[in-house]
């Protein structure tokens, strides 16, 4: 038996291909875990940390199972456990708190039931002291008011605050071991820390081991000692937290750190080339998973797999581990320059209000002014300029957005393209020549891309609409723009579901672009990619607005996309602008007390 509290050793797992090979997902990962450590899984989409992490819950995914190595969590494998013993682990001993707290609460259910319920499968206590315990736990998780707050509905609850609950749910049984996958992605930066600085004194004060996924290594150094890194399925580099991030020991976790945008930087982040090859695609025996995208790659590393090498005191996959501690970040990352002067207004808000209610409406039935979304809105955006629009959850940007693209009337004030178009009205009420000067990309190109059409046929539809073109005229403009966003003329046949998070969302911007608009509306449109893919778009992005004189309005939570993106920036609150002005004054010297706690949240 393990002195560990968590021991895996070679730990393979995978699916059977259709002749019945094996092939795997996450392979031979070595990996263990003391009681109050707390690790934290870094990687790309699809690098295997989830399955892993699932893995050790004794879970596998359908078609997936182990293909060898061992796992025990105290002594025992989760994996071989009975059914009734591996439900007692769950949410026992182990406890599991997911990206997404309001989609695994129970909809239909008060949060007091949904406490009870945990303490009734996973604690030994008496049903008379529920209560008492249930309002420990929200003391625990400082959620106030815990009278109120345990007769409500998840849905009557902010996302912050339903994270908690999910936290207080996990801690219910006092677990040896916290799972998190993900749990403060959906959140606002603010809420972030807030929600971290709980996890980090909850650890340190009850001594439970954690370990916590994620793509983004900021939030991971906030709460953990340790650093794993995963690509492709294997674990390339382990080590302590700052030793890891100071100075990385394999090209991929630099790379993963260079990719970082961060504040006050005067070079843009750089992203990896290439693609982590898939499942099924990988040649783990003979060669580094890593060689395609290495910049630093030499021949042994085609002819020879590098094995796990203790490199001050960290644990690496690489032939040239021990040189690799003396390289510096990747030579030639590029100077961020912005423009200074801008030439005419696009687009001219000025004391814009927004409501969702109908005015005429809501002064008939209830003789009351209609409430306001946004009040007294007012900036411009200039021809090749970037405007970053900040704030959290509720603070109005998306309505803004929406109200812009003519999806939402605005209340009162003045709303103009070009001095030209009036945009009061609604889109389907715009002319064409209004409608295809704005163009919107989305957040999540799977919901904004019709999977079902290709390429070809997602590009064509813009340029038929606004160009009426000839069949060879728009084959031309497809290939020039796929040109531009840098996609492969094979593409043109794809579809949505052949194309990575990072090839959607360049197809989502082509298809705005081949409109040829004047103004861009983004709505974070970086935040569900990984941090390397998310370097591609913001340079890309920078390029099309030197190229074509793209006016663009940039929506986001995160302040340091802003920082190297935008020229100007609004700070949003609760509908309101709190301060405005140049990206480098507002950012360097906020003058507002929302936008200085808005950068003390930045990790
Ligand atoms: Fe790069 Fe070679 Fe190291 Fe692999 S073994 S990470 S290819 S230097």
């Amino acid at each position: 038996m393990s002195s560990s509290l968590l021991s895996i050793n070679g730990l393979s797992i995978g699916y059977s291909d259709t002749q019945s090979r094996p092939v795997a997902v996450v392979s031979s990962v070595d990996l263990s875990l003391a009681a109050g450590e707390t690790l934290g899984l870094v990687g790309e989409s699809g690098c295997g940390k989830s399955t892993l992490l699932l893995a050790i819950m004794g879970f596998y995914k359908a078609g997936l199972h182990r293909l060898g190595g061992d796992l025990q969590f105290m002594g025992e494998d989760p994996g071989v456990m009975p059914a009734a013993d591996l439900q007692k682990l769950r949410g026992g001993r182990m406890a599991l708190i997911p990206q997404n707290a309001g989609q695994s609460l129970t909809p239909t259910m008060k949060i007091e039931n949904q406490l009870f319920e945990a303490l009734r499968l996973h604690s030994d206590l008496p049903s008379g002291l529920w209560r008492q315990r249930c309002f420990s736990l929200l003391d625990r998780v400082q959620l106030p008011d815990p009278g109120e707050l345990l007769k409500r509905y998840p849905h009557e609850l902010s996302g912050g605050q339903q994270q908690r609950i999910a936290i207080a749910m996990a801690l219910a049984s006092e677990p040896d071991l916290l799972l998190l996958d993900e749990p403060t992605t959906g959140l606002d930066v603010t809420t972030q820390v807030h929600v971290l600085d709980l996890l980090r004194e909850i650890t340190a004060e009850t001594h439970t081991a954690m370990i916590y996924v994620s793509h983004d290594i900021g939030v991971i150094s906030a709460v953990c000692n340790k650093i794993a890194i995963m690509y492709a399925g294997e674990l390339v580099e382990l080590g302590d937290k700052n030793d890891l991030i100071d100075n990385p020991a394999h090209p991929y976790t630099k790379g993963l750190l260079d990719s970082i945008p961060r504040m006050h930087q005067d070079r843009l982040p750089v992203s990896l080339e290439g693609l982590q090859p898939q499942p099924g695609q990988r040649n783990l025996d003979n060669q580094c998973v890593f060689v395609e995208r290495c910049s630093y790659a030499r021949p042994v590393c085609q002819e020879h797999k590098p094995d796990s090498s203790t490199v001050s005191a960290r644990q690496v996959k690489c032939h040239l581990a021990s040189e690799a501690l003396g390289w510096k970040s990747v030579e030639g990352r590029d100077p961020i320059n912005k423009p200074t002067k801008f030439s005419r207004v696009v687009l001219r808000v000025k004391d814009l209000s927004v409501s969702y209610d109908r005015p005429s409406l809501k002064r008939w039935f209830t003789g009351r002014e209609p409430s306001l979304v946004t009040q007294g809105i007012e900036f411009e955006i200039r021809r090749g300029e970037i405007l970053g629009l900040v704030g959290e959850s509720g603070s109005g940007k998306s309505t803004l957005l929406k109200t812009i693209a003519g999806l939402q009337k605005p209340f009162s004030g003045s709303l103009m393209l070009n001095d030209q178009f009036d945009l009061h009205h609604s889109v389907g009420s715009r002319n064409a020549d209004c409608q295809q000067k704005i163009q919107l990309v989305f957040q999540n190109p799977d919901a904004s891309l019709n999977p079902s059409q290709t390429v070809e046929v997602i590009l064509a539809r813009p340029i038929k609409l606004y160009f009426g073109s000839s069949d060879e005229a728009i084959r031309q403009q497809i290939d020039e723009m796929l040109t531009r966003v840098n996609l492969p003329l094979a593409y043109r046949t794809r579809y949505p579901g052949q194309l990575s998070g990072g090839e959607k969302q360049r197809i989502a911007i082509a298809r705005a672009l081949v409109a040829k608009p004047d103004l861009i509306l983004c709505d974070e449109i970086t935040s569900a990619l990984d941090v390397s893919v998310q370097a591609s778009i913001i340079k890309l992005l920078l390029r099309l607005r030197q190229e074509s004189q793209l006016a663009i309005l940039f929506v986001s939570h995160d302040l340091a996309v802003v920082d190297v993106l935008a020229d100007q920036v609004v700070v949003l609150e609760q509908g309101r602008i709190r301060e405005s002005g140049p990206v480098s004054r507002v950012f360097s010297d906020p003058g507002d007390a929302y936008t200085q706690s808005l950068l003390a949240s930045v990790l």
